[in-house]
């Protein structure tokens, strides 16, 4: 993945905001709104989980969570949940196309197809570990991204438009889309557009020490304090942390990990608040 310089001097980001319930994405389709206007340039990549589970529960598909014997915890994607998660994603990319039309900016949804953003290799076969045994499941329709091409991000900027990318990518081996983690999907994006900055907003103040405290936010740190960072990451937030380490070693200078659930989320991630991540060693502040 080539990461490509963007010329001019405004800040080029990306920022993720989680599908679950709780993520306010009106105050931050606002915020970003402002900081378009002012001349930045921001791609916003969207989880799907909550309007996932509406479907599951509307249609009476139970969900099928899987975690790997790496402790990575993941829903198991079959044919059945492939059609409600590609609605799913669909419902919440119209809403914030909506929303970015109140504020008076073209909200573009980037799906996988012709203009494909991302290129996954499908992992068909999930591992999950089970009470000390480890099972397989067959026909996941999920996948890891191996490739990113940045030309219709790249091209919808040119329109004047704010690409929005749900956590979908082509499969690399055939016809159809995958699902992708939307974490990850904006660390590639964030590389392959040499972005300045990788924002990651969910429903919790950042990175916690302790999960049942939310005043134990780490301020800042860097790669070399990885493994204390680890530990203290559970479930979801384990992949986020390594979505932004991925940014790091792929060239973005910051990632931020941040509350999704305040004023101006954005401003307030890059003005410090929130969990910042940065390839140098912050071992002071850990
Ligand atoms: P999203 O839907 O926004 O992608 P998730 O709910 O999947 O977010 O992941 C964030 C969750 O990670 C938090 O709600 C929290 O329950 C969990 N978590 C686990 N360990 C930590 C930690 N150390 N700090 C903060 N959150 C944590």
């Amino acid at each position: 993945m080539n990461a490509v310089r963007l010329n001019g001097d405004s800040l080029t980001g990306v920022v993720k905001i989680g599908g679950a319930r709780g993520n306010s994405v009106t105050s931050l389709v606002r915020d970003m709104a402002e900081r378009i206007r002012s001349g930045e340039r921001w791609v916003l990549v969207h989880g799907a989980s909550g309007y996932m589970e509406d479907l599951c529960r509307a249609t009476e598909i139970e969900p099928v969570y899987v975690t790997s014997p790496s402790g990575y915890r993941s829903r198991f994607v079959g044919e059945k949940e492939m059609a409600l998660f590609l609605a799913a994603c669909g419902n919440y990319s119209l809403r914030i196309t909506q929303e970015f039309g109140e504020c008076g900016l073209w909200g573009l949804p980037l799906y996988p197809g012709p203009g494909t953003t991302a290129g996954a290799s499908r992992k068909d076969v999930l591992r999950s570990q089970e009470n000390g045994r480890v099972r397989l499941l067959r026909g996941n329709r999920s996948g890891t991204i191996v490739s990113f091409d940045t030309t219709p991000i790249l091209r919808a900027w040119n329109a004047g438009a704010v690409p929005l990318l749900p956590p979908l990518a082509a499969d690399e081996a055939g016809p159809d889309a995958l699902n992708v983690d939307g974490d990850r999907m904006a660390a590639a994006a964030a590389s392959a557009l040499g972005a300045d900055v990788l924002v990651i907003l969910s429903n919790v103040p950042g990175l916690l020490r302790d999960g049942s405290d939310p005043d134990s936010v780490v301020d800042r740190a860097g790669l070399d304090e990885w493994d204390v960072l680890e530990s203290y990451a559970k479930g979801n937030m384990k992949r986020k942390l390594l979505a932004a380490k991925e940014a790091l070693l792929g060239g973005v200078p910051r990632s931020i990990i941040a509350d999704s659930r305040v004023m101006d989320p954005l401003t307030s991630a890059l003005s410090g608040r929130g969990t910042e991540l940065c390839p140098t060693s912050m071992a002071a502040v850990v």
